[in-house]
């Protein structure tokens, strides 16, 4: 267990995590259990905005000794990262960050861990996976599927294709990356899928009322890796196909936890401890929530 939560003190540091809507966000669970296993004084909460409250919000917690920074959702990043003083190199390729961290002087120092998030993840679930080893398809074009094209790339893969419905978005986001990533719209995924080493679908599919997504993922190579960044449920009916189809899969609560602790360190400046099984934690407010 990770014991009691301390008494709040003057000294108190707090962190947050700020979105729209916010009701779920399992990040205060996560960083509050690595706060107490390292006997912080420090306190992480959620804060929901509205659009209109975000940029104010974030000018009136910057600077002082108190806020040690904010983790930032949908629909923010991209406002997030416009709003720093400073960014680091991945926040900038991904053209949106989900780490503000507040110096004393009031700097606002931008960055985003989503695409160590998906390694980690990665390397939790699916360890033999090398980037490196061979194409990786995305499905989407939006800010997760940025972030992590990014990532992979970083990672030294030698090819990302993005594989999106809307053609356009797809070609977009090829653009501003170069010859090694290359679009394909959704209904040509068959071809985006051969050879690969590991599909990772990034797009919103499935979420509320949507349709679920239709992908042909017996096209993949008995081998490839396949990985939802969707975790609401954790074994999506993207996943779910294709562990019928025997193939290794990566879920996104595991990314989910892999963003976090980057971002963990950035604002208290100690690693999160080990031995905090988060994931169980995690997985039971989950469970609740459904
Ligand atoms: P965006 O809204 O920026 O992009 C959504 C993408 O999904 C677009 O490419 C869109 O296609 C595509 N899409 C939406 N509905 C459908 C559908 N019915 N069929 C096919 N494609 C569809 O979202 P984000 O990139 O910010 O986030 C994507 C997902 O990743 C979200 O579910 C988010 O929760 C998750 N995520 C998870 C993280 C984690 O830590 N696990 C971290 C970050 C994101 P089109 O361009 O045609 O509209």
């Amino acid at each position: 267990m990770t014991g009691a939560s301390p008494p709040v003190s003057g000294l108190t540091r707090l962190a947050a995590v700020v979105g729209s809507p916010i009701r779920h966000s399992l990040s205060p669970l996560l960083h509050n259990a690595w706060i107490r296993a390292a006997g912080l004084d420090a306190v992480y909460i959620p804060l929901g905005v509205t659009a209109a409250g975000f940029e104010p919000m974030v000018h009136a917690l910057r600077g002082g000794p108190s806020m040690a920074g904010i983790n930032v959702t949908l629909p923010f990043k991209a406002t997030a990262l416009e709003m720093a003083d400073e960014a680091t190199k991945r926040a900038r390729q991904a053209g949106a960050a989900n780490v503000l961290v507040f110096r004393e002087d009031g700097a606002i120092i931008a960055d985003n861990t989503d695409g160590l998030g998906l390694l980690a993840a990665f390397a939790a679930q699916a360890p033999t996976f090398q980037a490196s080893a061979g194409p990786v398809s995305i499905l989407g074009a939006g800010g997760a599927a940025l972030g992590a094209v990014a990532a992979l790339l970083d990672a030294g893969c030698p090819q990302v294709r993005i594989v999106n419905r809307t053609l356009v978005k797809a070609l977009a986001l090829a653009d501003t990356f170069g010859d090694k990533v290359k679009a394909f719209e959704t209904k040509r995924a068959a071809a985006a899928f051969a050879d690969v080493v590991a599909v990772v679908n990034a797009t919103s599919a499935g979420l509320g009322t949507d349709a679920a997504l239709d992908v042909p993922l017996h096209a993949t190579p008995p081998a490839a890796v396949v990985m939802d960044m969707t975790y609401r449920p954790l074994i999506t009916p993207f996943l779910a196909q294709a562990q019928t189809l025997g193939r290794t899969t990566v879920d996104g609560l595991e990314m989910l936890i892999g963003q976090a602790r980057p971002a963990f360190t950035q604002f208290f400046g100690v690693a999160p401890p080990a031995g905090v099984d988060v994931r169980a934690l995690a997985l039971a407010a989950l469970e609740a929530q459904s």
